[in-house]
């Protein structure tokens, strides 16, 4: 591996500043992101987050960690209303489906991981359930009512807020101040048996036709939604680890909550470096399930959606994705996906000279200094996009090491296609497919025209010039195979 003289910086939530990353343990990251609620299709949005902390991972790996990457499934306890109301998700699909609730797990984790790996998505380490950690989450929902924060009321416990509060700081993560959420809550209903609206669930009394339950010391129930990545992550990371995630919609109330629980039985804050994703956007407005303003990945492979001009390939998508730094909002539309497709193909092609590049005794410049750019931007939070920008400026050089007005020796050819292709594949997670779009249309008829030219060359027994197109089209990574039927070309690497 190569040497970077910056360090990795990361943007942290709780604190609002990129902060110099320093591991809990030397070399060792521990890393929790909160995975799908499996009751639907993941989306594009859902996608994107989950693509940016593959990003993450990639990276940390590449600078040489051993990295545990704990990724959790949300098979229980998200109700539909995000707070402590609704049905379960879960057993709603299950209820109007006819089907076991398990059923819909199944088919929708089978989905998330086919996703994921067309999107060359690395799986994380560890990947729990929450129904397979309800004795866990039953232990903690204990020691927070041993603790004090928490009350049981008719087969439910709920955390109490305004009683944390007093000796910690609720809100710190989202900057929300509790007199506010007091003050912006809509006064109980004389149904509801919380003590305060702000107060949550973590363990909920199960009606009669609830189908998802489990026994507990407060009767049958089952989880609050925020229970289960405390439960999940203390145990595989710890009672403090290095880097939490999630889309920026779960900041709050889910990620404080999480805070919360764990420091109202641990007396300390569980993460170190908090990291949030920002949202997939379609027409301005948020990709999400429920508002039905949502493109699912395989209507982007077929280009089966209306909105779409034409299909786009996993790679390109990813490439798309990456071209956006992971806190910037991202806007998904036909145009935007064609333009990251004419970028992706540059790349490719680009990289594909590298190996046709003529190699010189002496290197007119220093590639150490572009390398070292592709570490500063990563080191940068992980800005993706600069390192895209920075690979297409050594593109700008391999160019021009190709038409002679720059040179490089072997060895540092050698060392940048190393690099690039470690950058590329390993930490971007492309595969470089070339794409099938209609811009290989229009590099077909100009091969053509390049062809006849070169036939009519030939046919006047100017040689010269015949061999001339053949080999400059060579250096560029196109083969012509002269046949019976007439000349063709391939792509060599
Ligand atoms: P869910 O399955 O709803 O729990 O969401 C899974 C992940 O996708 C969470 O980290 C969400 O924050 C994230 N997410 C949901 N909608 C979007 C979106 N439009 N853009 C980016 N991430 C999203
Ligand atoms: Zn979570």
């Amino acid at each position: 591996m190569i040497k970077a003289t910056s360090s990795l910086h990361i943007f942290n939530s709780l604190s609002g500043k990129k902060e110099h990353f320093t591991p809990i343990e030397e070399k060792h990251v521990g890393m929790y992101v909160c995975g799908p609620t499996v009751y639907s299709n993941v989306h594009l949005g859902n996608c994107r987050t989950f693509m940016s902390f593959d990003l993450v991972y990639r990276y940390l790996k590449h600078l040489g960690y051993t990295v545990r990457y704990v990724r959790n499934i949300t098979d229980a306890g998200h109700l539909e209303h995000d707070a402590d109301e609704g049905e379960d998700r879960i057993s709603k699909k299950a209820r109007l489906e006819q089907i076991e609730p398990m059923e819909v797990v199944q088919r929708y984790t089978v989905d998330f991981h086919q996703t994921m790996a067309a999107f060359n998505t690395l799986p994380p380490n560890i990947e729990p359930t929450a129904t397979g950690h309800i004795i866990e989450q039953i232990e903690i929902v204990k020691s927070i009512l041993d603790a004090g924060f928490a009350y049981e009321v008719n087969g439910s416990v709920y955390f109490d807020v305004q009683k944390f509060n007093e000796s910690n700081a609720y809100g710190e993560l989202s900057g929300r101040k509790i007199e506010d959420m007091i003050h912006n809550t809509r006064v109980l209903s004389g149904q509801s048996e919380k003590k305060a609206p702000q107060d949550f669930a973590l363990w909920k009394k199960a009606e009669p036709q609830h189908i998802m339950r489990w026994p507990s010391p407060w009767g049958d129930g089952f989880p609050g939604w925020h229970l289960e990545c405390t439960a999940m992550s203390t145990k595989y990371l710890g009672e403090q680890f290095d880097i939490h995630g999630g889309g920026m919609d779960l900041k709050f109330p889910h990620h404080e909550c999480e805070i919360a629980q764990a420091k109202a039985i641990n007396k300390k804050s569980p993460v170190n470096t908090w990291m949030h994703a920002n949202m997939l956007t379609l027409n301005g407005k948020k990709m999400a399930k429920s508002t039905g303003n949502n493109i699912l990945p395989n209507e982007l492979f077929e280009g089966s959606n209306p909105i779409l001009s034409k299909p786009f390939s996993p790679d390109v998508t990813r490439f798309f994705m990456l071209q956006a730094h992971y806190r910037s909002v991202l806007d998904l539309s036909s145009d935007a996906l064609e333009a990251a497709e004419k970028g992706y193909n540059r790349l490719i092609n680009g990289i594909k000279m590298l190996e046709h590049l003529p190699q010189s005794n002496k290197s007119s410049v220093d590639i150490d200094t572009h390398i070292q750019s592709y570490y500063d931007a990563m080191n940068d939070d992980f800005n993706s996009p600069v390192l895209i920008a920075q690979l297409f400026e050594t593109l700008k050089l391999i160019h021009k090491v190709a038409e002679g007005e720059e040179y490089l020796t072997g060895e540092a050819i050698k060392k940048l296609a190393k690099t690039i292709h470690s950058f590329v594949y390993d930490v971007l997670g492309l595969t470089l497919n070339v794409s099938n779009n209609e811009d290989n249309t229009y590099i077909d008829k100009a091969l053509e025209v390049l062809i006849e030219m070169r036939e009519q060359a030939r046919a006047s027994k100017d040689f010269a010039t015949s061999d001339q197109i053949r080999d400059a089209l060579l250096s560029k990574g196109i083969q012509l195979k002269d046949g019976k039927e007439g000349t063709s070309y391939t792509l060599v690497s």
